[in-house]
Protein backbone atom coordinates (compact mmCIF):
# COMPACT_ATOMS: atom_id res chain seq x y z
CA UNK A 1 0.00 0.00 0.00
CA UNK A 2 1.24 3.44 -1.21
CA UNK A 3 1.29 5.96 1.58
CA UNK A 4 2.07 9.48 1.05
CA UNK A 5 3.43 11.79 4.19
CA UNK A 6 3.48 15.26 4.32
CA UNK A 7 6.64 15.89 4.00
CA UNK A 8 7.51 16.17 0.06
CA UNK A 9 9.86 18.36 -0.64
CA UNK A 10 8.20 20.95 -3.41
CA UNK A 11 8.39 24.29 -3.83
CA UNK A 12 5.45 26.54 -1.52
CA UNK A 13 2.38 26.57 -3.77
CA UNK A 14 -0.72 28.77 -3.80
CA UNK A 15 -3.29 27.24 -2.14
CA UNK A 16 -6.02 25.78 -4.54
CA UNK A 17 -9.32 26.32 -2.89
CA UNK A 18 -11.55 24.40 -4.84
CA UNK A 19 -9.96 21.39 -5.10
CA UNK A 20 -12.89 18.52 -5.17
CA UNK A 21 -11.00 16.55 -2.68
CA UNK A 22 -14.02 14.24 -1.74
CA UNK A 23 -16.60 13.35 0.74
CA UNK A 24 -14.95 12.83 3.77
CA UNK A 25 -16.16 11.72 6.67
CA UNK A 26 -14.16 11.22 10.11
CA UNK A 27 -13.59 8.00 11.85
CA UNK A 28 -13.73 7.71 16.12
CA UNK A 29 -11.76 9.84 18.08
CA UNK A 30 -8.42 8.20 19.91
CA UNK A 31 -6.45 10.21 22.35
CA UNK A 32 -3.36 9.58 23.60
CA UNK A 33 -3.42 8.53 27.64
CA UNK A 34 -1.95 11.68 29.65
CA UNK A 35 -1.25 13.36 26.51
CA UNK A 36 -4.17 16.02 26.37
CA UNK A 37 -3.09 17.62 23.16
CA UNK A 38 -1.98 14.02 21.13
CA UNK A 39 -5.21 12.75 19.14
CA UNK A 40 -5.28 10.19 15.99
CA UNK A 41 -7.81 10.11 13.75
CA UNK A 42 -8.82 7.82 10.61
CA UNK A 43 -10.76 9.49 8.12
CA UNK A 44 -12.08 8.01 4.46
CA UNK A 45 -12.38 10.18 1.51
CA UNK A 46 -14.91 8.66 -0.81
CA UNK A 47 -14.18 10.33 -4.93
CA UNK A 48 -14.83 9.17 -7.76
CA UNK A 49 -17.05 6.27 -6.43
CA UNK A 50 -13.82 5.20 -4.25
CA UNK A 51 -13.70 5.33 -0.73
CA UNK A 52 -9.69 6.27 0.31
CA UNK A 53 -8.44 5.73 3.68
CA UNK A 54 -6.08 8.44 5.79
CA UNK A 55 -5.30 9.70 9.21
CA UNK A 56 -4.40 12.88 10.93
CA UNK A 57 -2.78 13.21 13.82
CA UNK A 58 -1.79 15.89 16.23
CA UNK A 59 0.70 15.70 18.83
CA UNK A 60 2.44 18.80 21.03
CA UNK A 61 5.75 18.18 18.80
CA UNK A 62 7.12 19.08 15.68
CA UNK A 63 5.44 18.62 13.55
CA UNK A 64 1.99 19.29 14.83
CA UNK A 65 -0.27 17.75 12.28
CA UNK A 66 0.81 15.20 10.34
CA UNK A 67 -1.89 13.89 7.74
CA UNK A 68 -1.25 11.08 5.34
CA UNK A 69 -3.34 8.93 2.74
CA UNK A 70 -2.88 5.68 2.47
CA UNK A 71 -4.01 5.00 -1.24
CA UNK A 72 -1.15 6.79 -2.60
CA UNK A 73 -3.51 6.44 -5.94
CA UNK A 74 -5.65 9.53 -4.17
CA UNK A 75 -3.56 11.65 -5.29
CA UNK A 76 -3.22 10.80 -9.21
CA UNK A 77 -7.32 11.80 -9.07
CA UNK A 78 -5.25 15.33 -9.26
CA UNK A 79 -3.69 17.61 -11.76
CA UNK A 80 -2.03 19.39 -8.89
CA UNK A 81 1.07 18.28 -6.98
CA UNK A 82 -0.09 16.03 -4.15
CA UNK A 83 1.97 18.67 -1.94
CA UNK A 84 -1.01 20.82 -2.73
CA UNK A 85 -3.49 18.34 -2.58
CA UNK A 86 -2.51 17.38 0.87
CA UNK A 87 -2.42 21.27 2.20
CA UNK A 88 -5.62 21.62 0.92
CA UNK A 89 -7.08 18.55 2.28
CA UNK A 90 -5.36 18.79 5.55
CA UNK A 91 -7.17 22.13 5.91
CA UNK A 92 -10.30 20.83 5.44
CA UNK A 93 -9.51 17.78 7.88
CA UNK A 94 -8.94 19.97 10.57
CA UNK A 95 -11.26 21.89 9.99
CA UNK A 96 -14.03 19.02 10.43
CA UNK A 97 -12.15 17.94 13.36
CA UNK A 98 -12.41 21.20 15.17
CA UNK A 99 -15.91 20.85 14.84
CA UNK A 100 -15.62 18.03 17.67
CA UNK A 101 -17.03 19.22 21.03
CA UNK A 102 -15.54 16.26 22.53
CA UNK A 103 -12.06 17.59 21.73
CA UNK A 104 -9.67 18.68 24.87
CA UNK A 105 -8.49 22.61 24.47
CA UNK A 106 -5.06 21.86 24.27
CA UNK A 107 -5.79 20.37 20.90
CA UNK A 108 -7.94 22.60 19.65
CA UNK A 109 -5.42 25.03 20.25
CA UNK A 110 -3.04 23.15 18.05
CA UNK A 111 -5.06 23.00 15.52
CA UNK A 112 -6.25 26.44 15.07
CA UNK A 113 -2.17 27.22 15.56
CA UNK A 114 -1.45 25.33 12.96
CA UNK A 115 -4.75 26.58 10.22
CA UNK A 116 -3.41 30.17 11.32
CA UNK A 117 0.41 29.47 10.02
CA UNK A 118 -1.15 28.41 7.04
CA UNK A 119 -2.09 31.63 5.94
CA UNK A 120 -0.28 34.10 4.64
CA UNK A 121 2.69 35.87 6.22
CA UNK A 122 1.57 39.38 7.46
CA UNK A 123 4.37 40.89 9.29
CA UNK A 124 7.67 40.69 7.37
CA UNK A 125 9.55 43.04 8.72
CA UNK A 126 11.15 45.28 6.85
CA UNK A 127 12.25 47.66 9.39
CA UNK A 128 13.81 45.28 11.23
CA UNK A 129 16.51 44.74 8.75
CA UNK A 130 19.88 45.64 10.13
CA UNK A 131 18.69 46.04 13.92
CA UNK A 132 19.97 43.16 16.05
CA UNK A 133 16.92 40.94 15.52
CA UNK A 134 17.62 40.42 12.17
CA UNK A 135 16.61 36.93 11.79
CA UNK A 136 18.08 36.38 8.48
CA UNK A 137 21.13 37.65 9.89
CA UNK A 138 21.34 35.16 12.91
CA UNK A 139 20.27 32.57 11.08
CA UNK A 140 23.65 33.28 8.81
CA UNK A 141 25.66 33.61 11.50
CA UNK A 142 24.34 30.11 13.21
CA UNK A 143 24.56 28.52 9.55
CA UNK A 144 28.88 29.02 9.31
CA UNK A 145 29.30 28.72 12.96
CA UNK A 146 27.50 25.35 13.65
CA UNK A 147 26.35 23.51 10.91
CA UNK A 148 28.67 24.77 7.67
CA UNK A 149 26.45 26.75 6.06
CA UNK A 150 24.69 23.29 5.31
CA UNK A 151 21.60 24.24 6.58
CA UNK A 152 18.70 25.35 3.95
CA UNK A 153 15.64 27.12 4.99
CA UNK A 154 13.92 30.34 5.13
CA UNK A 155 13.21 31.73 8.36
CA UNK A 156 10.65 34.27 9.20
CA UNK A 157 8.39 35.80 11.73
CA UNK A 158 5.21 34.23 12.82
CA UNK A 159 1.87 36.20 13.09
CA UNK A 160 1.11 37.50 16.53
CA UNK A 161 -2.22 36.08 18.27
CA UNK A 162 -3.71 39.16 20.22
CA UNK A 163 -4.79 36.67 23.15
CA UNK A 164 -3.21 35.13 25.92
CA UNK A 165 -1.90 31.63 24.77
CA UNK A 166 -3.27 29.33 26.54
CA UNK A 167 -1.41 26.29 25.61
CA UNK A 168 2.31 27.13 26.06
CA UNK A 169 4.29 29.08 24.81
CA UNK A 170 5.99 28.45 21.24
CA UNK A 171 9.25 29.94 20.26
CA UNK A 172 9.39 29.08 17.02
CA UNK A 173 8.28 25.74 14.42
CA UNK A 174 10.45 24.17 11.38
CA UNK A 175 8.08 23.19 8.46
CA UNK A 176 10.24 20.13 7.11
CA UNK A 177 8.17 20.09 3.59
CA UNK A 178 8.85 23.85 3.26
CA UNK A 179 11.86 24.17 4.95
CA UNK A 180 10.38 27.23 6.77
CA UNK A 181 11.01 28.32 9.98
CA UNK A 182 9.02 30.63 12.37
CA UNK A 183 10.04 32.77 15.29
CA UNK A 184 7.09 34.22 17.35
CA UNK A 185 7.16 37.91 17.44
CA UNK A 186 7.03 38.15 20.85
CA UNK A 187 10.93 37.38 20.75
CA UNK A 188 11.49 40.84 18.88
CA UNK A 189 10.74 42.01 22.79
CA UNK A 190 13.65 44.16 24.26
CA UNK A 191 13.19 42.20 27.40
CA UNK A 192 14.14 39.16 25.88
CA UNK A 193 17.91 38.29 25.97
CA UNK A 194 19.29 38.02 22.39
CA UNK A 195 20.61 34.39 23.53
CA UNK A 196 17.12 33.04 24.01
CA UNK A 197 16.11 34.34 20.03
CA UNK A 198 19.30 33.02 19.00
CA UNK A 199 18.31 29.41 20.69
CA UNK A 200 14.86 29.60 19.09
CA UNK A 201 16.46 29.93 15.72
CA UNK A 202 19.50 27.44 16.46
CA UNK A 203 16.79 24.95 17.99
CA UNK A 204 14.86 24.91 14.67
CA UNK A 205 18.28 24.74 12.92
CA UNK A 206 18.92 21.69 14.67
CA UNK A 207 15.66 20.00 13.05
CA UNK A 208 16.86 20.08 9.37
CA UNK A 209 20.13 18.97 11.01
CA UNK A 210 18.74 16.16 12.85
CA UNK A 211 15.58 14.98 11.41
CA UNK A 212 12.57 13.71 13.03
CA UNK A 213 11.74 9.78 13.11
CA UNK A 214 9.69 7.43 13.56
CA UNK A 215 10.40 4.87 16.76
CA UNK A 216 8.06 1.77 17.89
CA UNK A 217 5.53 4.40 15.93
CA UNK A 218 6.06 7.19 17.44
CA UNK A 219 7.65 10.21 15.96
CA UNK A 220 10.95 11.32 17.70
CA UNK A 221 11.46 15.28 17.01
CA UNK A 222 13.70 15.55 20.22
CA UNK A 223 15.73 12.51 20.47
CA UNK A 224 19.32 11.91 21.71
CA UNK A 225 21.27 13.15 18.64
CA UNK A 226 18.86 16.33 18.30
CA UNK A 227 19.56 16.89 22.20
CA UNK A 228 23.40 16.83 21.69
CA UNK A 229 23.64 19.26 18.52
CA UNK A 230 21.28 21.92 20.40
CA UNK A 231 23.57 22.00 23.26
CA UNK A 232 26.49 22.62 21.08
CA UNK A 233 25.30 26.47 21.08
CA UNK A 234 27.39 28.55 23.12
CA UNK A 235 24.48 30.31 25.37
CA UNK A 236 22.48 27.41 25.86
CA UNK A 237 22.21 26.75 29.27
CA UNK A 238 22.10 30.27 30.14
CA UNK A 239 19.31 31.02 27.55
CA UNK A 240 17.04 27.55 28.63
CA UNK A 241 17.68 29.33 32.69
CA UNK A 242 15.94 31.96 31.13
CA UNK A 243 12.83 30.39 29.47
CA UNK A 244 12.27 28.58 32.66
CA UNK A 245 12.21 31.36 34.39
CA UNK A 246 10.42 34.23 32.29
CA UNK A 247 8.39 31.94 29.64
CA UNK A 248 4.94 32.95 31.38
CA UNK A 249 5.97 36.61 30.18
CA UNK A 250 5.48 35.57 27.06
CA UNK A 251 2.37 34.22 27.48
CA UNK A 252 0.56 37.93 26.94
CA UNK A 253 0.64 39.94 23.47
CA UNK A 254 3.46 42.16 23.45
CA UNK A 255 1.90 45.53 24.00
CA UNK A 256 0.20 44.24 27.67
CA UNK A 257 3.57 42.92 28.50
CA UNK A 258 5.42 46.46 29.27
CA UNK A 259 5.24 45.42 32.89
CA UNK A 260 5.41 41.75 34.61
CA UNK A 261 1.90 40.50 35.08
CA UNK A 262 0.71 37.79 37.53
CA UNK A 263 -0.87 35.05 35.37
CA UNK A 264 -2.32 31.69 36.36
CA UNK A 265 0.36 28.60 36.47
CA UNK A 266 -0.15 26.58 33.45
CA UNK A 267 2.23 24.47 32.39
CA UNK A 268 5.16 25.42 29.53
CA UNK A 269 4.88 22.84 27.29
CA UNK A 270 8.57 23.06 24.19
CA UNK A 271 5.95 22.99 21.85
CA UNK A 272 8.97 24.17 19.30
ZN1 LIG B 1 11.72 21.33 18.48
Amino acid sequence: MACLMNSLIVPVQTLVKTLNLGTLSLGKCRMNAGEPAALTRMFTLKKSGIDYVGQVRVRPENPAVRIEVFNGSYFEEFEQLPAVVLDNLTEKVLRQVLKDKELPEEAKALIREHLEEQEPELNLDIAETGSERDLDKIFERLNTEYFNNRIQAKVLWGRDVKSRNKSGFRYGSYDERKKLIRIHPRLKQDFVPLSVLELTVYHEMCHQFAPSYKKNGTWQSHHPEFKKKEREFKDFKDARNWEKHNWHRLLLPSEENAELVTVPIATAIDLA
